[in-house]
């Protein structure tokens, strides 16, 4: 019989989540790697370049991946034969209170994102608590635990069907991934759960995403049982989608596709699919009583050697200048740079802005948004002499419903985020001239580097959703939708998916 003790529990909680933060699992960074190298559009290739820096930049910083630091998600698995040294906390406020520590680290303080009451007042916990737990019992005398920190940009894009059992898996991931847009900001990877019920299908689809990418083993080695199978097919029809990375168009959109799977209903076939994002992160250890878990840190060199240049044709701006009219010759796909002020808005502070507006009480003091751009964006909190900590976009479709409102009646010229814009936001982004640039998703300590200042003009109580003014130096946004409308997000995809076909009959022949 093992006794553990719950300070190493504790303990080994909130070291992994400190790990996992700024360190990517290194079967993913050799896996984007491989993706980068093959890869032949441009616009993906650069955003893969972007991941593979910031996630070398993290390692060497010990800062976090992305701005989104995750809710935390916790698969516990206990020996029967294990006994606790002390019982007056439970599995939950164990792993809660090594969050809690992990996410108020003084030297790496980790964004909280959970908020309680989630159907009302939306209240931010501050302490990134509680996590998700599911705890299991095995047979041993061991504890197993396998934490992620899950982005909500890639967990909002979760999928959960009841098929028939006569229908196609594979045909529905395929006809649902086109669906999902950018906003899980590929390249990831495709946890599917199948069989039991409708919740445990869910929970067997993020649990598969614990393991590590393995595909190129397993088409090297040849598929051996239904799941395998499976997955070769749903890999290959997925990258033949041509979404490729951050949804520009390309060859990789997944590196890998897990399932797992379990006994049913005879009626049934739940089916849920969650994806994973460029901050895969997640860590995995044993307790055995002998101490907490130690986590083994990577080595640098295991990093490729990659450098992003800026191509000949990028266009340099200076935002402080910019007016509409000097916006209507950036064509979409063009590589941007930005230098100048930008203002910060997310959901909270639009909803406050059209509070505002609709009460007739005008911007708030300190917001001009006349020939402004905005940026989707809630950094993590700076530490020592950071300007700002990681500060990567947030998906631009949850502020969809605010932007024609922004459009026609603050002046703000443009706005920056990431993945696509739904059909109604672009056609009011053509309709006002505006135009909507693209920050890669899951490069966010990256682009903290560009940000040379950084204050709070309105709403402080919002905390990272309060509105900054961020002064820039050479941001590089790529522009996802011009003045008249066209949209990369549209047409990248669309082509890649040609091309593909055309290089597929070619081997072929
Ligand atoms: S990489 Fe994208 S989806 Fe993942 S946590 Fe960051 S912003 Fe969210």
């Amino acid at each position: 019989m093992a006794i553990i003790r719950q300070q190493d529990f504790i303990d080994s909680i909130e070291d992994s989540l400190q790990f996992i933060s700024y360190y990517h699992p290194l079967d993913y960074v050799k896996a984007v790697e491989e993706a980068y190298n093959r890869e032949q559009s441009q616009a993906a290739k650069d955003a893969m370049a972007q991941i593979l820096i910031n996630s070398r930049m993290s390692a060497e910083g010990h800062r976090p991946l992305c701005q989104d630091t995750g809710i935390v998600t916790c698969f516990v698995k206990i020996g029967m034969g294990v006994q606790w040294d002390k019982t007056d906390l439970t599995v939950q406020e164990m792993v809660d209170e090594g969050t809690r520590r992990a996410y108020n680290n003084k030297d790496n303080p980790l964004r909280a994102s959970i908020v309680s009451d989630p159907a009302g007042a939306r209240i931010n916990t501050k302490d990134n608590t509680p996590a998700v737990v599911h705890i299991d019992t095995v047979a041993g005398d061991k504890i197993e635990v396998m934490i992620a920190a899950k982005g909500g940009g890639s967990e909002n894009k979760s999928k959960m069907v009841m098929l028939n059992p006569s229908d196609d898996i594979a045909e529905w991931v395929v006809k649902t991934l086109p669906t999902m847009g950018a906003g899980w900001c590929p390249p990831g990877m495709l946890g599917i759960g199948i069989g039991g019920t409708a919740e445990k299908a869910a929970v067997l689809a993020k649990e598969s995403l614990m393991d590590p990418v393995d595909i190129q083993e397993l088409m090297e080695r040849g598929a051996e049982t239904t799941e395998e199978k499976l997955r070769l097919d749903i890999f290959e029809k997925v990258n033949n989608l041509g979404i490729g990375a951050q949804g520009l168009g390309g060859l990789t959109t997944v590196v890998d596709v897990k399932i797992k799977s379990v006994p049913t209903h005879a009626a049934s076939k739940p089916i849920a699919m969650i994806p994973n994002c460029a901050a895969t992160r997640h860590a995995h250890f044993y307790l055995d009583g002998t101490g907490p878990a130690e986590l083994t840190p990577p080595k640098l060199e295991d990093w490729p050697e990659v450098t992003w240049e800026v191509g000949e044709n990028t266009r340099r701006v200076n935002l402080n200048e910019l007016t509409k009219e000097s916006i209507q010759d950036w064509k979409v796909g063009e590589t941007v740079l930005l230098t100048g002020k930008m203002l910060t808005g997310r959901d909270a502070a639009h909803k406050r802005i059209q509070t505002m507006l609709d009460a007739g009480d005008g911007l708030p003091d300190g917001v001009d948004l006349t020939n402004r751009f905005i940026y989707y964006v809630g950094p993590v909190d700076a530490v020592g002499d950071e300007v700002v900590g990681p500060a990567g976009p947030t998906t631009a479709t949850r502020m969809d419903k605010f932007t024609d409102m922004m459009l026609e009646q603050t002046g703000l010229i443009g706005m920056i985020g990431k993945a696509e814009r739904g059909p109604a936001t672009v056609d009011s982004i053509a309709k006002h001239k505006s135009v909507y640039l693209m920050a890669v998703g899951g490069a966010a300590y990256l682009v903290s580097k560009a940000i040379k200042k950084s204050r709070v003009v309105a709403f402080e109580d919002l905390g990272m959703e309060a509105i900054y003014e961020f002064d820039v130096e050479d941001m590089p946004v790529t522009v996802a939708v011009d003045s008249t409308g066209a949209n990369a997000h549209k047409t990248g995809p669309a082509i890649w998916k040609a091309k593909i076909e055309e290089l597929d009959s070619i081997m072929q022949k």
